[in-house]
């Protein structure tokens, strides 16, 4: 899509104007130093899988003070955050609401409770 082109290259300005720049083994190091989501809290392991696939891990980097609000790229702005809570923050940016500590996850969890997809679907 177009417009997807047009915010990343947006972003990638920002990002050039705002300065700051860090080396991807310092992003490796800082995640090995994070088992938890710095925004949430909880632990990679508990948080569920990316609705897309192509993403295997449920971390990703997230800026302190957001690129969007001058914020470097430099690794000191820089932390672990899960998708969840690195996605609502970004979502939120424009209005500018304080980047707290998350809301517990949303109830998604019931539906792995339920028996085989069988039995809802049969009847
Ligand atoms: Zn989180």
């Amino acid at each position: 899509m177009d417009c997807r082109n047009q915010r990343a290259k947006v972003r990638a300005e920002r990002i050039k104007k705002n300065g700051g720049s860090h080396k991807n083994a310092e992003w490796k190091s800082l995640l090995a130093s994070s088992p938890t989501c710095a925004v949430c809290g909880r632990s990679w392991a508990v948080i569920p899988p990316r609705p897309d696939p192509r993403y295997k891990h449920p971390w990703t980097k997230g800026h302190k003070t957001p690129i969007y609000h001058g914020g470097s790229d430099d690794i000191s702005n820089i932390q672990a955050e899960c998708y969840e809570c690195n996605f609502r923050k970004n979502a939120g940016a424009l209005s500018r609401s304080p980047v707290g500590p998350a809301k517990p996850a949303h109830k998604l969890k019931k539906e792995n409770n339920m028996p085989a997809t069988q039995e809802r679907i049969s009847r």
